[in-house]
């Protein structure tokens, strides 16, 4: 606090405020009750009455906690989806992602992928998406459990001569339980063993019925070593994405998720961030997961340094005290004091908390040894 009216010094000390007024005559202060009292008149009346002075620091929590952004409709504009791909082991997920990225980096840009950011950005027919690399499972296991959702549309793998695994059947529960649309792609199409007809057959028994068939999944058979069917997917991948209707407000500051984020040796604590609303900007004031700063710099997914970005733009940044989690959320706030309150308040609850955790655990550790 650094002035109070001597009213509110009264009612704060829960004295009469005739009685404060004396006291400051007493140090030589003539004062009214709606009368500025300074920081250090202040501190003196209090010691009379051995009371501290604290400061009192503000912090409206739920600012941060209420992540959901509410806008208004005329403020949104249309934004790029973001793509996850699932599906069980060896059936084609880095592959395809190699194939997209490959077929979609200009030859200009071929010598720019240096960075690997756990997301990449391609443009198809005119139109951006973002692809998360982080393996799907992940992805949704541990964003989902830290309550975040990134996750637009998920591509799911299904090798046309393997046909339906159970890493199949839970990346579509896994796409489910999020409400997230699936689009199929049957892969290896270029295998002499490929039996798409089977794949299709199998994938209706968990409700996934083609729309050759009468359903609404669609299904794209595609072979990603032979760059086969790509062009077709991301077609898909547009159609749904339309029919999705998938906005933000680029004009707010921005607000996230944390898609991956560690220790570097030279730049300290690197965050992979998923600007999902606003424009995150270079000097921005952050609060991310338990940790803040400011936005010290920012690379793209070419590896290149960029100033500030949209909505569904992934970025590495560094500038943050200490290192967040996959699935943390972030929140921009215009002054750097707030961020910092915030940050500070949130970074004290997580120490408590896992001292708490940690002294629970000892216990229990005595109560196995009895
Ligand atoms: P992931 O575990 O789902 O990420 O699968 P990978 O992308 O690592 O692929 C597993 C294996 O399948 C690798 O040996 C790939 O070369 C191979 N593979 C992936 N896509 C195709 C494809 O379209 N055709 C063929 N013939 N092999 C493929
Ligand atoms: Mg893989």
């Amino acid at each position: 606090t650094e002035s109070l009216q001597v009213g509110e010094l009264a009612k704060k000390l829960n004295k009469d405020t005739s009685e404060i007024i004396k006291k400051l005559m007493g140090l030589g202060i003539m004062a009214t009750i709606n009368q500025e009292l300074d920081k250090e008149a202040i501190e003196l009346i209090a010691a009379d009455y051995d009371v501290e002075v604290e400061e009192e620091i503000i912090i409206d929590e739920t600012e941060f906690e209420n992540y959901e952004v509410v806008d208004d409709e005329k403020d949104l504009q249309v934004r790029p989806p973001v793509v996850t791909i699932m599906g069980h082991v060896d059936h084609g997920k880095t592959t395809l992602l190699d194939a997209i990225r490959n077929t979609k980096v200009t030859a200009g840009e071929a010598g720019g992928i240096t960075q690997h950011i756990g997301a990449y950005q391609i443009t198809n027919n005119g139109k951006q998406i973002t692809f998360l690399d982080t393996p799907g499972h992940a992805a949704f296991t541990t964003m989902r459990a830290r309550g975040a959702q990134v996750t637009d549309i998920t591509i799911l793998v299904v090798a046309a001569d393997d046909g339906v695994m159970p890493q199949t059947v839970e990346a579509i529960n896994h796409a489910k339980a999020a409400e997230v649309p699936i689009i199929v792609a049957v892969n290896k199409m270029d295998k002499e063993a490929a039996n798409p007809d089977r794949v299709m057959q199998e994938l209706t028994e968990h409700g996934l019925v083609s729309e050759a068939w009468g359903g609404d999944t669609i299904f794209v058979n595609v072979s990603a070593i032979k760059g086969d069917g790509i062009d077709d997917l991301l077609e898909m991948i547009n159609l749904v994405s339309e029919v999705e209707e998938l906005k933000a407000n680029p004009n707010r500051t921005a607000a996230g998720t944390v898609i991956e984020a560690q220790l570097d040796k030279g730049r300290g604590s690197v965050a992979t961030l998923l600007v999902q609303s606003g424009t995150l900007n270079v000097g921005d004031p952050i609060v991310v997961g338990h940790t803040f700063g400011r936005v010290r710099a920012m690379v793209n997914d070419l590896g290149r340094r960029v100033k500030s970005v949209g909505p569904s733009t992934p970025v590495e940044i560094t500038g943050l005290n200490d290192v967040p989690q996959a699935g943390d959320q972030f929140m921009v706030f215009a002054d750097e004091k707030k961020a910092r309150q915030i940050g500070e308040s949130r970074f004290k609850k997580q120490q408590d908390a896992q001292r708490k955790e940690s002294s629970k655990l000892n216990l229990d550790d005595l109560f196995n040894q009895i």
